[in-house]
C-alpha cells in the first residue's frame, strides 16, 4: 500500500477473510475483524470508497441465508465505529449505482463471495463482476491466500493489486521468525481439514526433523497403518497417501509421531458418558477417537522440549467438548512454557487452534500466531501462495 498513487475518490475493493466462528448467532472470536481494521481505516482516511469482500462457511455457490454476512455486520461495525452497509446481489448492474452514491471514506461490505459457484472455481465472468465495482484491488486476507479463487487470483489479475497492511504484517511476522529457526524444527498437525492438508504434509516432512500428528488427522494415517478406527472422523480414501508420506518421512529422515493411544467415546458429547482411554487398536465399530491420550501427549511434549523450533497448526482432539480438550490445552501450555524459558520458538495458526489458544489465554505466550491454519502451513511448507502470487504478477 506504500505504493498507492491519490485515492480520493476512487474505489477500493478489499478481500478480508470475515470467516469467523459464530456462537448463537453472533460472533465469537473477532480477531479476524479487527485484522482488517489498520488497511480500511486508512484507506478511508485518504478518500477511497472501501468496498469489502469476504467468504463466510460454505453455502456452496448458492445464497444461503444461514451464511449471510448480515450475521457479522453489526459486530463490524461496533469495532470500525461507523456505519457499515451490507451490498446484496452486487453482480448486478443496480450495485454499480449503489457505490457510485457513497460518499468518499464510506464503506460497504459484499455479501458472502461463495454464494456465487464461480468464486471457488475462480470463474472469469464473477472476477470481471467485481473488477467492474472497483478501481483498485487490495488482498489483505493472509488465511484465504492459498486458495486460487476468483476474490483472491481473479479480480486481482484485472485491477492495479496491492497488500494490505495486515497481510504485509504477516508476511514480514512470519519471515522474521523463520530468518530465526534453529533445528530440530517440529510440526505439530491436527484438525480436520485431512485432504486440504495432507498434500502441504508431503512437503513439510522435507523441511522439518518431527512431525507429531494428532487430531482427526491421525486417524487417516492410523487407519493406513491397518488399525481399527471404529467411526472417527478420517479420510479412507487417502489411506494410500498417507502411507506414502509415512514412507517419504522416512527416506527424509523425517521422525514421524502417531498416537500410541487415545481417548473414545461413542458420542461426541460434553462428558460423554461411554468415554475411555485405550490403546488405538482396541476401538469398537461404534466408537470414536476424539483425543490423543495423557502418555501420547507426554511423549509429544518430550519432543517440544528437545525442538528449537515449532509449528503447530490443527487441534489435537475435539476440543470444544470438554474433556476432549484435554491434549490440546496440554502441549498449548508446554509450547508456552519452552517458549517463555527462551528454548523454543513456537509458531502457531489456524482459526480453530488459535481459539483454542484463546481460551486458555496463551496466544500472547507463543512467539507468532498466525491468522491463517492452511495458508500458514502452505507457506511454512514453501509452497508459493496463490493470492501473494497474483499481487506481484499484475
Ligand atoms: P484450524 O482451524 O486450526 O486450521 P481445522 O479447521 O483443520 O483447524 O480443525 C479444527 C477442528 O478439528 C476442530 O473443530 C476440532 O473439534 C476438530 N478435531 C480435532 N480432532 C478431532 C477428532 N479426533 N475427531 C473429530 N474432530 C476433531
Ligand atoms: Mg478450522
Amino acid at each position: 500500500m506504500d505504493d498507492l498513487d491519490a485515492l480520493e475518490g476512487k474505489v477500493a475493493l478489499v478481500r478480508v477473510d470475515f470467516n469467523v466462528p459464530l456462537a448463537d448467532g453472533e460472533v465469537g472470536d473477532d480477531t479476524r475483524l479487527r485484522a482488517s481494521l489498520t488497511t480500511v481505516r486508512e484507506l478511508a482516511r485518504r478518500g477511497a470508497v472501501v468496498l469489502l469482500l469476504s467468504h463466510f462457511g460454505r453455502p456452496k455457490g448458492k445464497p444461503r441465508p444461514e451464511f449471510s454476512l448480515s450475521a457479522v455486520l453489526p459486530a463490524y461495525r461496533a469495532i470500525l465505529g461507523r456505519d457499515v452497509r451490507l451490498l446484496e446481489n452486487w453482480t448486478k448492474p443496480s450495485a454499480k449505482r449503489a457505490v457510485s452514491t457513497m460518499r468518499p471514506g464510506g464503506v460497504a461490505l459484499l455479501e458472502n463471495t461463495r454464494f456465487y459457484p464461480g468464486e471457488t472455481t475462480n470463474d472469469a465472468e464473477l472476477a470481471a463482476a467485481m473488477a467492474t465495482l472497483g478501481d483498485i484491488y487490495i488482498n489483505d486476507a493472509f488465511s484465504a491466500a492459498h486458495r486460487a479463487h476468483a476474490s483472491t487470483v481473479g479480480v486481482a489479475r484485472l485491477l492495479p493489486a496491492y497488500a494490505g497492511r495486515a497481510l504485509q504484517a504477516e508476511l514480514a511476522a512470519l519471515q522474521a521468525a523463520f530468518g530465526q529457526s534453529q533445528r530440530p524444527i517440529t510440526a505439530m498437525i491436527g484438525g480436520a481439514k485431512i485432504s486440504t492438508k495432507l498434500d502441504i504434509l508431503a512437503r513439510l516432512i522435507t523441511k522439518v526433523d518431527n512431525l507429531l500428528i494428532g487430531g482427526g488427522m491421525a486417524n487417516t494415517f492410523l487407519a493406513a497403518q491397518g488399525a481399527a478406527i471404529g467411526k472417527s472422523l478420517a479420510e479412507h480414501d487417502l489411506k494410500v497417501a498417507a502411507s506414502q508420506i509415512l514412507d517419504a518421512a522416512k527416506r527424509e529422515g523425517c521422525a514421524v509421531y502417531l498416537p500410541t493411544d487415545a481417548v473414545l467415546a461413542k458420542e461426541l458429547t460434553a462428558n460423554a458418558l461411554s468415554r475411555r482411554t485405550t490403546g488405538i487398536i482396541d476401538v469398537a465399530p461404534d466408537e470414536m477417537i476424539l483425543d490423543i491420550d495423557p502418555s501420547t501427549t507426554a511423549a509429544f511434549a518430550g519432543v517440544l522440549q528437545s525442538s528449537r523450533f515449532l509449528v503447530w497448526n490443527g487441534p489435537l482432539g475435539a476440543f470444544e467438548t470438554p474433556p476432549f480438550d484435554q491434549a490440546t490445552f496440554a502441549l498449548a501450555r508446554v509450547a508456552a512454557t519452552l517458549t517463555r524459558d527462551g528454548s523454543l520458538i513456537s509458531l502457531a495458526g489456524g482459526g480453530d487452534t488459535v481459539s483454542a489458544l484463546s481460551q486458555i489465554d496463551v496466544k500472547t505466550a507463543l512467539s507468532y500466531v498466525s491468522t491463517g491454519g492452511g495458508a500458514f502451513l502452505e507457506w511454512v511448507s514453501g509452497k508459493p501462495l496463490p493470492g501473494i502470487e497474483a499481487l506481484m504478477n499484475e
